[in-house]
């Protein structure tokens, strides 16, 4: 498996505004780990076109928690797979690290995002057949890589799944599932987590375990992580938000709170 040898093993515990990330900024290598740049998709063609990205250019800063919100259609799911390498753009670019995704065939796209990228889902995807464990380390199988053990314990640990992997996806509950799934993205030590409304199927307290889980990926383990949420309080987790309305980014906040996200949604809607 490929990896960035230059990119610290663990990143500090900082969240942004605090000494500890001042100290990052000031110190180790960061920057984008993901950049789109006058990114458009047009979905279809003809009078059924629909522009779901029109022009977006924003970075995606390594070893931070970026979530993207915004109204239903706005673009958020495929801005998301745009960056993760799952769609291609009409126009623009999307680069990952220094690599610009358009430049690459489909199979070259196939091995960097089975590589470089982790996916979370709304709908856990699991396969049911597979344990807990064996779910996790699919991944790393497929990509023919030897998963890195003390870092697959950390993750373990991390999640808390270590009692149950044995279990298969049926012997969990939702929450537990979406663990696994949490695991599974994190298990390869991805440059980049992409998360599509991962608590959507959840009740709040599950749905919180998975966004503290997320966060600590960030914190504890200097993961880089986004993701898609309609949730203010989901949301409030992140170092970061993205607002996105008719596929265009309409708005940036820094240090959120469920209380600024809501009223930043609702001074856009005015
Ligand atoms: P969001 O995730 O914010 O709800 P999406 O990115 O899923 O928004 O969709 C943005 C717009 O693009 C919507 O109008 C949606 O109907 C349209 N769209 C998304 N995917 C497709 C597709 N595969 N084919 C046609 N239209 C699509
Ligand atoms: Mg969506």
């Amino acid at each position: 498996m490929t990896r960035d040898t230059t990119a610290p093993a663990v990143r500090p515990a900082a969240r942004a505004g605090t000494p500890a990330a001042a100290a990052v900024r000031a110190g180790a290598p960061r920057g984008a780990a993901a950049r789109a740049l006058g990114a458009t998709k047009v979905h279809g063609s003809g009078g059924t076109a629909v522009r779901a990205l029109d022009g977006v250019t924003v970075e995606v800063e390594a070893g931070r928690f970026t979530a993207i919100m915004g109204p239903s259609g706005s673009g958020k799911s495929t801005l998301m797979h745009c960056l993760a390498g799952l769609d291609r753009l009409t126009s623009g670019e999307v680069h990952l690290g220094e690599v610009e995704l358009g430049s690459l065939s489909d199979a070259e796209l196939t091995r960097l995002r089975r590589e470089q990228i982790g996916f979370v889902f709304q709908s856990y995807n699991l396969i049911p057949t597979l344990s807990a464990i064996e779910n996790i380390t699919l991944p790393a199988a497929l990509a023919g890589g030897r998963p890195d053990r003390a870092w697959l314990d950390r993750v373990v640990d991390a999640v808390g799944l270590r009692e149950r992997l044995a279990h298969r996806p049926a012997e969990l509950s939702g929450g537990q599932q979406q663990r696994v799934a949490v695991a599974r993205a994190l298990a390869g030590r991805p440059r980049i987590v992409f998360a599509d409304e991962p608590t959507g199927n959840l009740d709040s307290r599950s749905g919180g375990e998975i966004l503290a889980f997320l966060r600590q990926a960030v914190t504890g383990l200097g993961q880089t992580v986004v993701m898609v949420t309609h949730d203010p309080v989901a949301a409030g987790y992140a170092d970061e938000v993205l607002f996105l309305a008719d596929g265009r980014i309409v708005g940036r906040l820094r240090e959120p709170t469920p209380e600024s996200v809501l009223d930043h949604v609702k001074s856009l809607g005015e």
